[in-house]
């Protein structure tokens, strides 16, 4: 009898290990997939649905814990038995080490989106912790001189060559947005953010400063680092070898930094896939664009090439397609 492969998690990482494999029995929370970079769109005006993909599941169902050593998932409405099991359940934020952190939003998903998006008109000043690419495409949709971002480094958008900071810098601060390096926040408060230097009013404050996975507690048994799933080449468990993790979700044990992307959850999750279903698939991360949109402005590297432009809106537009056509195939 084929082994029962269940792949938890309908993200981009879950679908792409699905089509690898129709087999598979794919379970998420959720009846839609969430578009992340449409998530923008939302703050900058577009529909509200317009980040929402319907897409077919086997299951329907949240998962709460995972029994590993009799390979049963206990799902919010029933309990599931697998012989491997791929976990792709994204990404999450923690901010509670920040102190006040009761006065912060998140902004991981589609609810903080909206949360956000009727928020922001009615605030004076917004302050944004965090200059990656998530502070940095937020501050780009708002667009306003009512916006600060506080940057703990020396530079926004580090990590990725310095044209794309120039850039970012450029377009954020001609559209009024005000950018405050080496500004780690100490404090937050109802109407202010304390930093290490100076104080900045603030009657809305967003966290941006980075994402950790999405493993319920109840799953933190395993090795976990950040809350992400500790896998080896092989996107394996490094504790149990029925047990794999794609996209979002996983760090590879003893690899290099991998960019939380689409391009790494769409691969991961087809290797994934092919490890549960026996070959010998070594992960071979390669995140070969990358993209930033600031507003109506859109820059970024393919290869080892700086675009920006029309060329760089179409390859954006062009993942997000690959995407939907993905949900299409289900
Ligand atoms: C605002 C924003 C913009 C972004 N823009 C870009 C971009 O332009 N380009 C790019 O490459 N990357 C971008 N990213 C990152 C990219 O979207 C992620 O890296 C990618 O979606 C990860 O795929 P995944 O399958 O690991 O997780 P996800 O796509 O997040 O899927 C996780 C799935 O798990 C389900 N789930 C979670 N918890 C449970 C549970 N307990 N039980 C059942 N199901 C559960 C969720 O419903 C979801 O369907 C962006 C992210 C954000 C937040």
């Amino acid at each position: 009898m084929a082994e029962r492969i269940i792949i938890l998690g309908g993200g981009i990482a879950g679908i792409s290990a699905k089509l690898r494999n129709r087999q598979g029995t794919l379970v998420d929370e959720n009846p839609y997939l969430t578009m992340a970079p449409r998530i923008i769109d939302v703050i900058s005006g577009q529909n509200p649905d317009y980040p929402l993909i319907p897409r077919p599941l086997d299951y329907t169902g949240s998962v709460k814990s995972i029994d590993f050593e009799n390979k049963k998932l206990h799902l919010h409405n029933k309990d599931i038995t697998y012989d491997k099991v791929i976990i792709a359940l994204g990404h999450s934020q923690d901010y509670s080490f920040i102190k006040g952190s009761k006065h912060i939003n998140g902004f991981s998903g589609y609810h903080d989106a909206l949360e956000l998006k009727n928020k922001i008109a009615h605030k004076k000043h917004i302050v944004i912790i965090g200059g990656g690419y998530l502070g940095v495409e937020l501050a780009g949709a708002i667009g306003s001189n009512r916006v600060t971002i506080l940057e703990a480094g020396t530079q926004i958008l580090a990590g990725l060559p310095g044209k794309f900071s120039e850039t970012a810098s450029e377009l954020l601060s001609s559209s009024g947005v005000s950018i405050e390096l080496e500004s780690p926040v100490v404090e937050v408060r109802k109407d202010m953010v304390i930093t290490s230097g100076k104080n900045y009013e603030s009657d809305l404050t967003v966290f941006a400063g980075g994402f950790t996975g999405n493993l319920p507690d109840t799953m933190q048994d395993i090795t976990v680092k950040n809350s992400r799933m500790v896998v080896n080449s092989y996107l394996q468990s490094v504790d149990y070898p029925d047990v794999y993790a794609a996209g979002d979700t996983m760090v590879i044990e003893n690899g290099g930094f991998i960019p939380m992307s689409a391009i790494i959850a769409r691969s991961s999750g087809i290797t994934a896939m092919e490890n549960a279903m026996g070959f010998k698939s070594r992960f071979k991360p390669n995140n070969f664009a990358n993209i930033i949109r600031v507003g109506k402005n859109y820059f970024g590297t393919v290869g080892n090439t700086f675009i920006h432009g029309i060329g760089a809106r179409i390859i954006k537009e062009a993942a997000v397609a690959l995407t939907v056509n993905q949900v299409k195939e289900l």
